[in-house]
């Protein structure tokens, strides 16, 4: 049912992560109704009256209007300009409790798959690895604490999963309210 959507090389699924979803109502950029929303995070100091189309996200006219970021943009400063120009202003962000922030891997940008639980945590042990040296290094270092923390991600605290565009590594953070 996404088959007509525009890609997005840094958010593939956008549908499956709910960052945009099916309805009716008009794009506030172009005032199209294309059948379908985004549902995320748009960060500009003008009035945004509704949301946009994925069209007007993809083509960059959203941002260029309004003058906006989808996502903010701190600490992704080790990839090149064009990549952080790309997530920036023509990919969909995400919803998350925590302000979002977007993942990178060998020099670029990382698309972001999703918020995920241990269930789907579990078929990628590289994204856990990371969770792990993330926490031990915030200062839990009880280990039978950290594996409980870990196997309960799905409830109170859940993980924002990534993949590298380049090596195919999965990546994650701890998002918690
Ligand atoms: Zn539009
Ligand atoms: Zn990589």
């Amino acid at each position: 049912m996404s088959a007509d959507l525009p890609f997005f090389r840094y958010h593939p699924d956008p549908l499956a992560s709910g960052s945009i979803r099916a309805s009716a109502e008009k794009c506030a950029c172009c005032h199209r109704s294309t059948g379908w929303i985004y549902t995320a995070t748009f960060y500009t100091a003008q009035d945004v009256d509704g949301s946009f189309c994925p069209w007007c996200i993809a083509d960059g006219s959203a941002a260029e209007r309004f003058a906006g970021e989808f996502i903010d943009a701190y600490g992704l400063d080790g990839i090149s300009k064009e990549a952080l120009e790309e997530v920036a202003h023509r990919t969909p962000g995400f919803q998350a409790w925590q302000d979002p922030h977007w993942l990178d891997h060998c020099h670029d940008a990382a698309a972001f798959l999703g918020e995920v639980g241990y269930t789907e945590l579990a078929a990628h042990p590289d994204a856990l690895d990371m969770l792990r040296l993330d926490l031990r290094m915030s200062g839990c270092h009880d280990a039978a604490k950290l594996e409980h923390f870990l196997t309960h991600l799905g409830g109170a605290a859940s993980a924002m999963l990534f993949r590298c565009t380049v090596c195919g590594t999965h990546l994650a953070y701890v998002d918690a309210s």
